[in-house]
């Protein structure tokens, strides 16, 4: 019997595949998605309530990209006619002699035309009375800065693939994609397909599928962990009042307002709690938790009680760059790769592997962003 064809098959749904999925079905392609557990899981980077969006990058390409997705994000709210994102206001915090001088962040907005403020602690503390930053910190504002709802956008991408024709096939591992000469056949554990390309967004799995193709990423997995905070006073910190800030010192934090229940949620990046997606524990770590309780009492001194605290994943290559990028050695194979700070970019990133892999081509700067420069080790 004949296997089945797609134009364009995509491996994961989780922000990234979702982008993708939806992208390429809206450019009329005939598309399936695979995701290996239930569509809406918590095993992997994508899902809980909130994630900052912001142009406020220290490298241009990524101040550029941004600017991209705000038009993407806009554009599925248009389509959905649902809310993605709240745009708060937020604040890059700078330590004074930190390893991030403002000039990283202001060099690459200007570059970019994406208007900022430069303000001191005196400033900030007046300007948001729920912080208490202490001297001799220096702060990059952006008023474009906000909240995306991590698991309604990544439903609604899901429900616009489908609704765009887009096969989405839940509780389906991809266990093998072999290229040849009429494109790509894609072993699944509900059986075979054949895709003219084939989009992987696996994030902390990819090298599973990588690797029989004579590729392997140097990647990082760890559970990184959030805390929501739940303060006497929250209406302190309602996002009209309070914005998105992260804290970029020799360790980044970063946190929220309030958003949808009375708590602020704060989570320290790269906490370096290493395991394998297999063994990924999902137990928070106390000692994390009482790390970022004693950050907090720095900056947010009034930020209560910890109510809860969940746990996430990260798969992080060395330099922490995005790759988006065919496989040279196997065009029809594109990656979309995150490095654990994408969902912002999701439906970005999606249209962008959608056009490489319908168009052969996109209108984004995406060439900082090859796998040639994460590859160490691989046989490309
Ligand atoms: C705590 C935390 C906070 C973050 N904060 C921000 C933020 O504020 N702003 C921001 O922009 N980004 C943030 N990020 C990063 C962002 O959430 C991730 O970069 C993004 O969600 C990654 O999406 P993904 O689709 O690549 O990965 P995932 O969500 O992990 O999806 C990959 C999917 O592929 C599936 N899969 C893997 N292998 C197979 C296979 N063989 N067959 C079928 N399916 C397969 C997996 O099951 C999974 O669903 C944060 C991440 C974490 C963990």
């Amino acid at each position: 019997m004949a296997i089945e064809r797609f134009d364009v098959a995509v491996v994961g749904l989780g922000a990234l595949g979702s982008g993708a999925a939806y992208q390429a079905a809206v450019k009329g392609a005939k598309v399936i998605g695979f995701e290996q557990f239930e569509l809406g899981h918590v095993r992997g980077a994508s899902h809980d309530t909130s994630r900052i969006v912001r142009t406020s990058y220290g490298s241009p390409e990524f101040v550029a990209l941004a600017r991209s997705a705000y038009k993407d994000w806009a554009e599925l709210e248009r389509r959905s006619g649902l809310q993605m994102l709240n745009i708060t206001g937020g604040v890059v915090l700078m330590p004074r002699g930190g390893p991030t001088p403002s000039s990283d962040f202001t060099k690459s907005l200007d570059a970019n035309g994406v208007p900022y403020e430069l303000l001191d602690s005196t400033e900030i503390n007046k300007r948001w009375p729920g912080f208490k930053v202490p001297d001799n910190v220096d702060a990059v504002y952006t008023a474009d800065t906000g909240i995306a709802h991590a698991s309604k956008s990544v439903t609604t991408m899901q429900y616009q693939a489908r609704a765009n024709g887009a096969v989405l096939r839940e509780k389906t591992r991809v266990d093998r994609v072999t290229p040849d000469a009429d494109g790509v056949v894609i072993e699944t554990s509900n059986g075979p397909v054949r895709a003219g390309k084939v989009i992987i967004a696996a994030d902390a799995w990819i090298n599973k599928l990588l690797k029989p193709l004579g590729v392997e990423i140097p990647l990082t997995v760890m559970q990184e962990q959030i805390t929501y905070f739940k303060p006497k006073d929250p209406a302190r910190y309602d996002p009209e009042r309070f914005p998105v800030w992260i804290w970029a010192g020799e360790t980044w934090f970063y946190g929220f307002p309030t958003y949808g229940e009375p708590t602020i949620k704060a989570g320290q990046d790269a906490q370096q709690n290493i395991m394998s997606p297999d063994d990924r524990t999902f137990v928070q770590s106390p000692e994390l938790v009482k790390k970022l309780t004693s950050f907090m009492d720095t900056i947010i001194p009034e930020h209560g009680q910890e109510l809860r605290t969940v746990t996430c994943q990260y798969a992080l290559t060395p330099d922490r760059q995005f790759i988006i990028s065919p496989l040279p050695n196997h065009p029809d194979i594109i990656i979309a790769l995150g490095n654990g700070h994408a969902f912002k970019f999701a439906p970005a990133i999606g249209r962008v592997v959608a056009e490489l892999a319908i168009d052969g081509k996109t209108t984004d700067d995406i060439s900082k962003f090859p796998i040639q420069n994460a590859l160490s080790t691989s046989k490309l």
